[in-house]
């Protein structure tokens, strides 16, 4: 055996725990400036709540930004500007409270607040741009998910869109994960029915594709099976009712696990499509990965039965089947699960078209693609996705 494992510093879970977020954010600094990735969270009251928790610590705070769509390249490097007039040195720090949207658009920011070779986050994405690195260590930030999905709390990257030109890319550091991560799973109880499937479903995508990615690792492999054994039921448990906590509290710690998990063994071929699906037709991110995933599986099949197979044991240790037939009934329980949550089965139903494929195939080859457990050439792509119309 021979890996590295990168987990993130400080991590804080548990029901009503957002109580804490006073005292906990006060060893960051003494000034928080807080981006927020969804309304709901100004409406229901959170971010006041927020406010008065960290004042009552001594930490006084500015709400700099809501921001409600996945983040882009605009957005960063408008972000960052208001940062840099509100900044004032010692004592900052960035709090990011939301979904993957709201703490990426934060974990930008914090990186790119003290990376000024270039004045746009463009020039510091993964294959666009002028390829520069992140040298300066990021402010300080805390992470706060209210959406049980991208596990982006304890990532060390920040995925920035942009549609014209159409790409999604990666800002990535290892010191872009978050120095603590507050997870309280009751904050994804204000989730509607719809988005808590899809982000549910990326979290579980990424526990699938972590564990059979190219780039597997050990200890990744042990949280995605604790992962998936307790999203898999807890799903459409939180779909069905928003308010149970078994649900919330299971779906928010799988969410988490698949976050180190895939920060640490990459991804596979539904997060390399999921982007082109993002950019070129505006799917959301955790739909565009459900999607994707029954035939994912699928298309691994051939090289990953034995991993299915260990899978679905894990998940029912009853299972009287022969490899081949444990693995086709893990595929067959995703399928199962995508459609007891509302998940379409094809993406003609999310409006894509076939003369939007070759774009597709052709955005798809990005870093999550490189995870994939066995090389998908264009054209075996290019049919995959005829055959999902
Ligand atoms: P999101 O953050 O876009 O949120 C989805 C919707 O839920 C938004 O409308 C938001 O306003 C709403 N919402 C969030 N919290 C809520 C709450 N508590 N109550 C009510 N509504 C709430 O969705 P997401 O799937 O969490 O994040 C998607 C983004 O994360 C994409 O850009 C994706 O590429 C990125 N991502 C990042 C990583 C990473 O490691 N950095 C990993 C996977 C995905």
């Amino acid at each position: 055996m021979h890996y590295d494992f990168f987990a993130p510093p400080q991590i804080h879970f548990g029901w009503d725990r957002f109580q804490e977020a006073g005292i906990l954010a006060a060893s960051l600094g003494s000034r928080a400036l807080i981006i927020s990735g969804s309304r709901s969270l100004e409406t229901n009251g959170v971010l006041d709540e927020l406010k008065s928790l960290l004042s009552r610590a001594g930490i006084s705070s500015e709400h700099i930004r809501t921001i409600s769509h996945e983040p882009e390249v605009t957005d960063v490097d408008q972000v960052t500007n208001i940062l840099q007039h509100h900044t004032q040195g010692t004592g900052d720090f960035l709090i990011g409270i939301g979904g993957g949207s709201g703490i990426d658009l934060a974990k930008a920011c914090a990186a790119m607040i003290t990376n000024r070779e270039s004045e746009t986050v463009l020039d510091y994405l993964e294959g666009v741009g002028q390829g520069l690195q992140l040298k300066a260590k990021p402010l300080p930030l805390m992470a706060i998910p209210t959406t049980a999905g991208t596990g982006s709390e304890a990532t060390k990257n920040a995925v920035i869109s942009s549609y014209a030109p159409a790409f999604k890319k990666s800002l990535r550091s290892p010191e872009m994960i978050p120095d603590i991560i507050l997870c309280d799973p009751k904050l994804a109880c204000s989730v509607p029915p719809e988005i808590t499937a899809r982000t549910g479903m990326d979290a579980i995508t990424q526990l699938l594709e972590s564990y059979i990615s190219c780039r597997a690792q050990p200890i990744p492999q042990a949280l995605s099976l604790q992962g998936l054994k307790l999203a898999i039921p807890a799903l459409p448990q939180a779909v069905a009712d928003g308010n149970s906590r078994t649900g919330r509290e299971s779906m928010a710690h799988a969410a988490l696990l698949s976050g180190i998990a895939l920060a640490n063994s990459g991804l596979g071929m539904a997060h390399g499509v999921a982007p082109a699906l993002g950019t070129h037709c505006r799917i959301p991110h955790g739909l565009a990965c459900a999607v994707m995933l029954p035939s994912t599986l699928k298309a691994n099949r051939s090289v990953c039965e034995m991993q299915y197979a260990d899978i679905a044991r894990h998940l029912d240790p009853g299972l009287s089947l022969s490899d081949a037939g444990a693995a086709d009934s893990l595929i067959e329980q995703i399928e199962a699960l995508n459609a007891s949550i509302g998940i379409p089965a094809t993406l003609s139903e999310l409006g894509v078209t076939s003369e939007q494929i070759p774009a597709l195939v052709a955005d798809s080859r990005g870093n999550s693609m490189r995870g994939n457990p066995r090389e998908i050439s264009d054209d075996e792509l290019t049919g995959i996705l005829q055959d999902l119309l």
